[in-house]
């Protein structure tokens, strides 16, 4: 696959908009400021492909990316203290609304958490989310540069009491600053795409 073969689509701030689904869809979700936008633009080589803020909490829309036959989804960053209830609603209900629709051919989440950190409660009942729903996930431990040796090295092992089935779910250790773990990305990327077209994902069986 050609990464350099990107393109914007559209951004839909409500769950209704969403357009048809019409290609499998891999999609990226992670609290707001988690970078999940410098990991979109990382991988595609790209400055500002998807929009990087110092502001955090800032993308409240679900944004389409048309690369290659599948489409990027980049989900709205939850999390965000520091907005009205009203909002927060919304967002939960776009979030919510598109990995609950059945019809949509998702091939995979990557499920960002900054490595740093403890998962957040959030992050928590998403993994447990994805788990429950059957939908298959890759969890990317963002901001790596910021550690050092040692610390990753404990933060890898807290990782396994803090996040459930954390053994058993594949996870990449990522920084959009020295590059580590982009190829990683790309290469499932390309294997999930590969496998898809030519065979249907666990959930689109369960509706066959
Ligand atoms: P988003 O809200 O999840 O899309 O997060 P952004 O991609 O906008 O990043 C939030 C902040 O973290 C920005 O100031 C980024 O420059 C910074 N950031 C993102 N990824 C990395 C990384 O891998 N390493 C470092 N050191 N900073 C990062």
């Amino acid at each position: 696959m050609n990464f350099s073969n990107v393109k914007f689509l559209t951004s839909y701030g409500t769950f209704s908009q969403l357009p048809k689904a019409t290609r499998i869809e891999i999609a990226f979700s992670g609290h707001s400021n988690v970078g999940k936008s410098s990991l979109i633009n990382k991988m595609f080589n790209r400055k500002s492909l998807a929009k990087v803020s110092a502001t955090p909490g800032k993308t409240a829309t679900i944004n389409f990316f048309d690369f290659e036959n599948i489409f990027i989804v980049d989900l709205p960053g939850y999390g965000y203290a520091k907005v009205s209830q009203n909002e927060k609603l919304r967002w939960a209900k776009l979030i919510d609304g598109y990995l609950n629709d059945t019809s949509r051919h998702l091939g995979l989440v990557f499920q960002l958490i900054d490595m740093r950190h403890a998962p957040t409660k959030d992050d928590i009942t998403m993994i447990n989310f994805l788990v429950e729903s059957e939908i298959p996930f890759v969890i990317v431990l963002t901001k790596a540069d910021k550690l050092n040796k040692t610390n990753r090295a404990k933060r890898l092992e807290a990782f396994k009491t803090e996040i459930p089935y954390f053994e058993d779910i594949t996870s990449v250790s990522f920084s959009a600053t020295t590059g580590e773990g982009v190829q990683e990305i790309r290469n499932i990327i390309e294997e999930i795409a590969c496998l898809l077209y030519t065979s249907p994902s666990p959930r689109d069986k369960r509706q066959s």
